[in-house]
Parts: C-alpha cells; structure tokens; sequence
C-alpha cells in the first residue's frame, strides 16, 4: 500500500455501529460438522441479522494519525476497540468455535511459528520489486507442497503468481487466502510485505490441518499476489478467474498504530494516470517561437492541479512527478511525461476526481500547443471490509489475544479493494511496532518488518484469521451472515 500524510478527521472514532454482543452470544457453536449449503447455493428461510456494514462505508470516517511524531508505543489512547469493555470481563470470552478446533488451529501455528519466521526473515533480505519476486515464489510454493498443497508454480500467465490447494472430504466451501510479496525500489520491504506472504501461508496450512484433523469438508486455496505496489497484481488474477471458485477471501497488512491493535476500517479507492506530452523542439535563444514547450505544459498541469487541490474534499488525494527525455537548458523540451495517481474514499468520488484532474491536463495541452496522451490503468477500488468476517475476526482476536480492533481507516491504497467488490473478504490493517513518523514507504518500516515483535504482531493475526476462515467452512449460519453483509454492502455502495 502506499501511504499518504495525515489527514484531519471530521468524525469521532467509536464503535461499530450496530455491534451486537447478545446476538453474538446467541450464535450456535459452530462444531457441527457442515453438511449445508456451499457458497452461491440460497438457504431457505433463515433470516441473517447483519451488522451495519462498518469499514467500507464509502468514506473515510477517521483516518489513521500518520507521521505528526505520534509515539506508538505510549499512545495507549486513541483509537479505541469497537468492542464494549464488557465484552472482555463475561462469558463471551469464549469464542464460538469449538476448543478443540481452536486447539488445533493454535498449536498448529506455534509449531509454524519458528519456520514462518525464518521465511518472512528470506524474504525480508531478498526484496523483490513487482513481478520480479521470482525468490519469494520459489521459497513460499516449496513450502506449500512440503505442507501436502497441490501447488501451480508461475500462475494465470503471471511469471511470479502462484496457487496451491488442498481439499477435505467433499462439498464443502471454499477458503481463500493471499499472499503479497513485492518490495518498493530502493528502501526494500517497507510496505512489510513479507509479513503479509507468512500470514497467508499460516492461515493456509492451519486451516488445512484443523479440516483434516476436525473431519469438515472444504477447500483452502492460497494465492501468491505478484506486483501489489502499484501495479494491480490481483486486478490481473481476478481478470483471469483467479478468485471465481472462492466463497471468501483473507489477507491482512501491517501498518503504524497503536500496539496490539487491528483495524477493520477502508483504504482508499486509487486511479493511475501516465500522462504524455508531446511538443516541437526549437533552439531555445535562437528561435524559440518555433518551439512547443511540453515541460511547460507539464509544469501547468502540475500547478493546475496543486491549485485544484485547494477546492477538493479533505479525504481526497492526487500526487505525482514530472519526468523528460534529453533535456537541456538551451533546448525547448518536445517531450514530458507525468504520472499522478488520484485518490478517494470510494469508487463514485474517485471518477468524479478524475474528471477534474484531466481538465487540468486538457487545459495545459491547450494552453501549450502540445498534444497531450493520457492512459490510465484498471484502478484500485476502496476496500469493502465484511462487516461479519469482521466482528468474527475482532471476537478471536480481542478475546484470545488481548488486541484491540478499530475502524480506522488510510488514506493508502490496495488492489485487494477490487476482490472486496466480488467477494466477501476481510483485509484487517494490523500495528506492528514502528519508529516515531517511520510508516509504511519509509525506510524505518523496512526495518520494522524484519523485527521479532513485528513477527509476534503477525502471527497473533494470523491466529485470528485462521480462526475465522475455519468458520466460514464449517458454520452455515455464520457463512449465511458473511453472505448477507456482503449482499448488503452490494447495496450500500450501489446507493452512493
Ligand atoms: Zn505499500
Ligand atoms: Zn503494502
């Protein structure tokens, strides 16, 4: 993802709304074995209460503080968990799931733990930038197949995308999970991405043991996600019917915040835009009348657009860069390339935006004399958070490992956003331990997502996501909620 400055929130932090804990106690245990519906398949009468739908609300309801010299570690403040104090000194501590399962699934990632760590660590030392992450393929598809998966190397046509499957029993939904793997030029895994590929392949393995182990049918199928950062790496797998067979999907990334704390909240939604001019070349002293300048149409479009930014909502964001071939003082430029991208809260805002920042590049050409060329790639939807994978993935974690979870969203961008459009997915923003203004895309963060504590982070959500990807496999009702919140957050984004 990539990070933006802080923004001033216009809402109050607070709890899900909605948040039901007698509901949550009323839920049966999920220990029966499945022997219901898969996913597409309707369910007769039963009637799905489904929380309001929480962190894909469509804006930003707080922003996470970044940079602004916040001290993590004894901001102990804000934000708060969605979840009521009493909700961690009564009997719905205890989960849903059965204690064995539970069991299994834990024991199962602390006998990962020291083999997940030493992965993360390779992976961490061998940064890979997008659609190079050719080491990080390697390594993570030999441990699927050492961990009984059907493994497809080099994936959907994509040379460093990969896929593994495994599959208990029959019928039975389908778990899916992602793994991202690239790294940023220069500063490495500042986005911590190594963090994220363990945490898919925890969530993986575990699942598949506590299927085997528990007798529920299922399928758990792992993606490895080439090309996160900035290239849509996931827009190209759903393209090609990578994500067709799942019924859920799950992945978390780690950012800044406040120790031992999770968020459930949006990203936003993100268009790139590579934008060309093209000019006439012409001596600069000589005859400069001859020539069309495409710096300056360049320069006018960036300064347009610094002045457009002034008019633009505060949750709203468009940054880029000016770059050229061959220039020199005494030559008027014929040729300057921008690259922008624009960003906002979801979908319907990001296309207003755009047509907005393109008059600017219109009104530069028009104004130079140069011909102007604009393409623009698949954009990154805003992440549309399930808001039942989310209360059930704050339930394991608050109660079985003292984390807290907020609705906080960033301004940052991911192309998970898009697979949240199809499916019912969950994509939680953990804390791990960060240096004073050293987020995501600095240098420090590189360093955080090597350390020990980082790890501890990660495999505590991994806990949480394994927990709940079980439970979409072998609750029914729970898997009809997940529906339902997703069916209705169809209609809650449809409305915008
Ligand atoms: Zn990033
Ligand atoms: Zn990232």
């Amino acid at each position: 993802m990539s990070q933006r400055p802080r923004l001033e929130s216009d809402a109050k932090p607070g709890c899900f709304s909605g948040f039901n804990l007698a509901r949550l106690l009323r839920r049966k245990s999920s220990s029966d074995v499945d022997t219901c519906l898969r996913g597409g398949d309707t369910v007769g009468d039963q009637k799905s209460e489904v929380n309001e739908l929480t962190g894909g609300a469509g804006r930003h309801r707080n922003l996470l503080p970044y940079g602004d010299g916040v001290d993590w570690a004894t901001n102990f403040e804000s934000p708060p968990s969605y979840c009521p104090p009493e909700y961690l000194l009564n009997d719905a501590k205890m989960p849903v799931l059965d204690a064995e399962i539970i069991k299994t699934i834990e024991a199962k990632l602390d006998g990962l733990d020291p083999q997940l760590r030493v992965l993360s660590l390779k992976i961490h030392d061998h940064p890979e930038l997008a659609f190079k992450e050719t080491y990080a393929h390697d390594i993570m598809t030999d441990f699927m197949e050492q961990h009984g998966f059907n493994v497809t190397r080099h994936y959907a046509g994509l040379d460093t995308a990969w896929r593994a499957e495994y599959t208990f029993g029959r019928g039975g939904r389908v778990l899916g999970v992602n793994s991202e793997m690239d790294a940023l030029p220069g500063i490495g895994h500042a986005c911590g991405h190594n963090l994220i590929a363990i945490c898919g392949l925890g969530i993986a393995v575990a699942v598949k043991t506590a299927l085997e182990v528990h007798r529920v049918p299922g399928k758990v199928v792992i993606l490895g996600t080439p090309g996160e950062e900035g290239v849509g790496g996931k827009i190209i797998l759903l393209e090609r019917d990578a994500y067709k067979a799942m019924d859920v999907c799950l992945m978390a990334h780690p950012g800044p915040g406040p120790i031992g704390s999770s968020s459930n909240g949006t990203t936003s939604a993100a268009q790139s835009m590579y934008v060309e001019y093209s000019g006439k070349a012409a001596h600069a002293a000589a005859a400069p009348w001859e020539g069309k300048n495409a710096l300056d149409a360049a320069v006018i479009a960036y300064s347009s657009i610094s002045a457009l930014r002034q008019q633009m909502k505060p949750d709203l964001r468009v940054h880029g860069i000016i770059e050229g071939s061959n220039w020199t003082a005494n030559t008027i430029p014929d040729n300057a390339r921008l690259t922008y991208i624009v960003r906002a809260p979801n979908k319907k805002d990001l296309a207003d935006a755009l047509e907005r920042v393109k008059g600017c590049f219109w009104g530069a050409a028009a104004s130079t004399g140069c011909k102007v060329k604009i393409e623009m790639h698949p954009a990154y939807y805003d992440l549309r958070q399930n808001s039942a994978l989310g209360n059930e993935f704050a339930r394991n974690v608050i109660s079985r490992y003292d984390m807290t979870v907020n609705d906080v969203g960033s301004a940052a961008s991911t192309d998970f956003g898009n697979v949240t459009y199809e499916l019912p997915s969950l994509h939680p923003l953990f804390a791990i331990p960060t240096e004073i203004n050293g987020g995501n895309h600095t240098p420090a963060f590189t360093k955080s997502a090597g350390t020990k504590e980082a790890h501890t982070a990660t495999m505590k959500v991994t806990k949480g996501l394994a927990l709940t990807g079980f439970r979409v496999l072998s609750d029914c009702n729970f898997f009809d909620e997940v529906k339902a919140a997703f069916e209705a957050d169809k209609k809650a984004r449809a409305a915008l």
